[in-house]
């Protein structure tokens, strides 16, 4: 695990923002969950989202990361560096971790920086630390 730089940084802002943004958001009547996530490729380009996550299409649901590493792949990306996700609520912000599904999905993309929250702050953490991968 690393401390985060400058760039982690920017990304992690980058998710908040997207997240905060989404947390606002009506959808056909419903406000919607605020997360976002914010990755940057390997050759430094920046893409985000939010999570796709409506009271009536659950347990149908996307989330963030899916988003963002779904605009990343529909560019020709196939390798991530470094993703995080936030969450917001209220006025307040904070990292998310991914869930199990996103840390297999992100398995896709090579072994990326992980920006996660721990007892120490904000860190990140090689994919394969974080989700140990057994080739079949
Ligand atoms: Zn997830």
């Amino acid at each position: 695990m690393r401390p985060l730089d400058q760039e982690d940084m920017e990304l992690v802002e980058t998710a908040c923002e997207v997240a905060e943004k989404f947390s606002s958001v009506r959808w056909n009547g419903e406000r919607l969950s605020g997360v976002g996530s914010a990755l940057r490729t390997k050759d430094g380009e920046i893409y985000s989202g939010p999570n796709i996550d409506h009271p009536e299409s659950a347990p149908c649901s996307i989330c963030a990361e899916y988003t963002a590493l779904a605009k990343a792949y529909s560019e020709g990306h196939t390798e991530v560096d470094t993703i995080v996700a936030c969450w917001h609520k209220n006025g307040d912000d904070g990292i998310l971790p991914p869930c199990g599904r996103c840390k297999e999905f992100m398995r896709l993309f090579g072994n990326p920086w992980v920006i996660i929250k721990t007892d120490d702050g904000p860190r990140k953490a090689r994919l394969d630390e974080i989700h140990p991968y057994a080739p079949g």
